[in-house]
C-alpha cells in the first residue's frame, strides 16, 4: 500500500509539475486519492513563505540578509536607521526602519514613527514587541546580528510575517487580515469574555474594532514613556498633578473607546533599567536584576505618591461617569500589599471591589501559593501575568534570546499553577482572567476554558482567532456534558 501511495503521488506530481497538497484515504489496503491541490505557500527553495517578486524579477533573486522571530506581522520596505542607544532616537524619521539591539519601552515614541522594527535581541514578551503588535507595525526580534549586518541608510524589505529581512525593495504580496469580529460571516458569541490588551490610547479605536468584551490590560508604562518623564521625577518636582492628568487623559481615551465594557488598568510597573532615558531616569538605582528588583506594587508602596496619583486619575474618571475603569496590582507576593493598596484607595474615596473592580495580577509563584488568602482579603478578580509567571516558575529570563526556546507557558508547572488558582478563585467567587502574552496562544485559551476561566485577553491581531478557539472549546465541553 505504501508503494501504491508513492506511485499515485508520483503520478500527480508528473501531471501538475508543482508541489501539491494531496489528501488520501485507505480502506482494506486500497488507496483512494480524495483531493489534490497546489501548495500556494511554498517558494522555489521549498521553504514556506509567500511569493516574493523583486521589482518584477523572480522571488529567488531577492537576497535574504537576516532572519529572526516574528513579533508583529506585516511587510515593509524602507531605509535602515541604526540606533545604538536611546540618545540617538531622534534620528528616526517617519517611515524609517528602526534597527536596534533591543527594543525597550522608552523607545515607544520613536517606534510610533517607524515603518518597521528589527532588533538583535528580545522575545515575544518584550514590552516593545508587544507594542509594535498593538500599533500594527511589522517587527522582527531576536535576529542576533541585525545591528552589525544592516547598514545605516541601506534599503531593505522586512517580511515580519515570516521573520525575514531582504536586501533592497522587494514586492511581497500579503493577504491582510482585517481587524474585525465575525470575519467568518457570523457573530461568534462566547460564554468566556474575549478581551484585548491595549496600551496606546491613540490606537484605542483600532482595538475597539475587534468587538472585544473589554480591555484586560492597560499598561501605564507606555503612556508614561510617551510623556517622557519618569514617574519618580514628577514626584521629585512636586508635579503629582501633572502625572495624574497625563494618565487621566490617556486612560480616559481608552475607557471612552470601550464605553460600558470593563477596562482594567494596571498600576505602573516600572523596572529600574527600562526607563533610564526618560527625564529623571538617570536617577534610577542600579540593580543586579531589575526583573526581580524594585518595581510594581513593592515600589509603589515605597513611593506612595506615585500610586496615589494613579488612583486619583482613575477616581476622577469614575466621577466623570467612566466607571468601567478597574484597577489591578502588578507583581503581588503578599496579602499585606493588597491591604495597603486598598487603604490608599479608600483614602481617595473609592471602596475597592464595591465602587471599582479591584484585582491582583498573578505573576509570581508566591501569588499562586497564597491565592486562598488573597481571595479572603477580598478582590474582584485575578489576572494571570504569564510572562512573569513563566519566567519565575521556570527560572527563564524572558528577554534572553539564548534560552527563549525553553520559555513555554504551556509547561506543566505553569499550567498547574493556573489550574490551582482558577479552582480556588471559583470557590470564592473571584473572577479569573489572563493578560500575559500566552492569552494569544490557542492552546492556552483551550486549556483555560477547560479550567473555567472567566475571560481571556489577547493581542489586537489575535482576538478573532482566540474567540474562535474559545467558541470551539466551549461547544466541545457542552457536548461532553450532554453525553
Ligand atoms: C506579564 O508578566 O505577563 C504581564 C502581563 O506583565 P508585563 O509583560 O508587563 O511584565
Ligand atoms: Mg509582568
Amino acid at each position: 500500500a505504501v508503494k501504491e501511495l508513492a506511485r499515485l503521488g508520483k503520478r500527480i506530481d508528473d501531471h501538475y509539475k508543482k508541489p501539491m497538497d494531496i489528501e488520501w484515504a485507505m480502506e482494506k489496503d486500497q488507496v483512494f486519492i480524495v483531493q489534490a491541490r497546489p501548495v500556494t505557500t511554498l517558494n522555489k527553495g521549498g521553504k514556506a513563505e509567500e511569493k516574493v517578486e523583486k521589482e518584477g524579477e523572480e522571488e529567488s533573486t531577492a537576497k535574504i540578509i537576516i532572519k529572526g522571530e516574528t513579533a508583529s506581522r506585516g511587510v515593509y520596505s524602507g531605509r535602515v536607521r541604526l540606533i545604538k542607544d536611546a540618545s540617538e532616537l531622534n534620528k528616526i524619521q517617519k517611515g524609517d526602519i528602526l534597527v536596534t539591539m533591543m527594543t525597550t519601552p522608552d523607545m515607544v515614541p520613536a517606534m510610533q514613527k517607524a515603518g518597521a522594527i528589527v532588533t538583535d535581541e528580545g522575545g515575544m514578551t518584550c514590552h516593545a514587541a508587544i507594542v509594535s503588535r498593538e500599533m500594527g507595525i511589522p517587527c522582527i526580534v531576536g535576529t542576533e546580528h541585525a545591528t552589525e549586518i544592516l547598514k545605516d541608510g541601506q534599503e531593505i524589505t522586512v517580511n515580519a510575517t515570516h521573520g525575514i529581512v531582504y536586501e533592497g525593495k522587494v514586492e511581497i504580496k500579503v493577504e491582510e487580515k482585517p481587524i474585525s469580529s465575525g470575519e467568518h460571516g457570523e457573530t461568534i458569541i462566547t460564554a468566556t469574555d474575549i478581551k484585548v490588551i491595549m496600551d496606546l490610547p491613540d490606537v484605542a479605536a483600532r482595538a475597539a474594532q475587534t468587538g472585544a468584551d473589554g480591555v484586560g490590560l492597560v499598561r501605564l508604562e507606555i503612556m508614561i514613556a510617551n510623556a517622557g518623564i519618569h514617574p519618580a521625577e514628577y514626584i521629585r518636582q512636586d508635579k503629582d498633578e501633572d502625572y495624574k492628568n497625563m494618565l487621566k487623559e490617556g486612560i480616559g481615551k481608552i475607557a471612552k473607546a470601550f464605553l460600558h465594557k470593563p477596562v482594567w488598568v494596571r498600576c505602573s510597573d516600572i523596572r529600574t533599567d527600562e526607563y533610564r532615558n526618560l527625564q529623571g531616569g538617570d536617577k534610577e538605582p542600579k540593580e543586579t536584576d531589575p526583573m526581580i528588583g524594585w518595581h510594581a506594587i513593592r515600589r509603589l508602596l515605597d513611593e506612595p505618591r506615585i500610586l496615589k496619583a494613579e488612583f486619583q486619575a482613575i477616581k476622577e474618571l469614575h466621577d466623570e461617569g467612566l466607571s468601567n475603569v478597574g484597577i489591578m496590582l502588578p507583581f503581588v507576593i503578599r496579602v499585606d500589599e493588597v491591604k495597603a493598596a486598598k487603604k490608599i484607595m479608600r483614602e481617595m474615596g473609592l471602596e475597592p471591589c464595591k465602587d471599582i473592580d479591584f484585582g491582583v495580577m498573578i505573576e509570581t509563584p508566591a501569588a499562586c501559593w497564597i491565592i486562598e488568602d488573597l481571595c479572603r482579603e477580598g478582590i474582584s478578580f485575578v489576572s494571570f501575568g504569564t510572562n512573569d509567571l513563566t519566567q519565575l516558575t521556570l527560572g527563564i529570563d524572558r528577554n534572553n534570546q539564548r534560552i527563549s526556546k525553553l520559555f513555554d507557558e504551556m509547561h506543566p508547572a505553569v499550567l498547574g499553577e493556573l489550574a490551582k488558582v482558577i479552582k480556588v478563585c471559583r470557590r470564592h467567587g473571584v473572577k479569573t482572567s489572563i493578560c500575559g502574552q500566552a492569552g494569544s496562544r490557542p492552546e492556552m485559551a483551550d486549556f483555560l476554558v477547560h479550567q473555567g476561566v472567566d475571560s481571556i485577553s489577547a493581542n489586537v491581531d489575535a482576538v478573532d482567532e482566540i474567540r474562535m478557539v474559545v467558541a470551539r472549546t466551549e461547544k466541545k465541553l457542552l457536548l461532553e456534558k450532554e453525553r
